[in-house]
């Protein structure tokens, strides 16, 4: 239950990364990097992929409602997602 709005669960099937748009197929190119203050933690972090077509479109969805911090290549994406749902806890 990563994707909240989109209904597109993480974790599914292995394979190449697709577009987070809701119907969407396409390979991801941008790595959507969000935080819902309302949800999370400050230092939360959630990401959703976009393909070319809908970056800007899911861009817009996040940045209206406050939420997006940065948007990144996946090509430079290196951190991986965090885990979903799950207590922030030491090591
Ligand atoms: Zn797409």
């Amino acid at each position: 239950m990563s994707i909240d709005f989109f209904g597109a669960a993480a974790g599914g099937p292995p394979g190449p990364p697709t577009c987070s748009a809701k119907g969407c197929t396409a390979a991801a190119v941008w790595v959507l990097v969000w935080n819902n203050p309302k949800l999370h933690t400050p230092d939360r972090r959630k990401t959703w992929l976009a393909c070319a077509e809908h970056r800007e479109h899911l861009s817009q969805f996040l940045g209206v409602r406050g939420f997006l911090r940065e948007v990144v290549a996946l090509a430079d994406w290196t951190e991986p997602p965090a885990p979903d749902e799950r207590p922030t806890e030491g090591s």
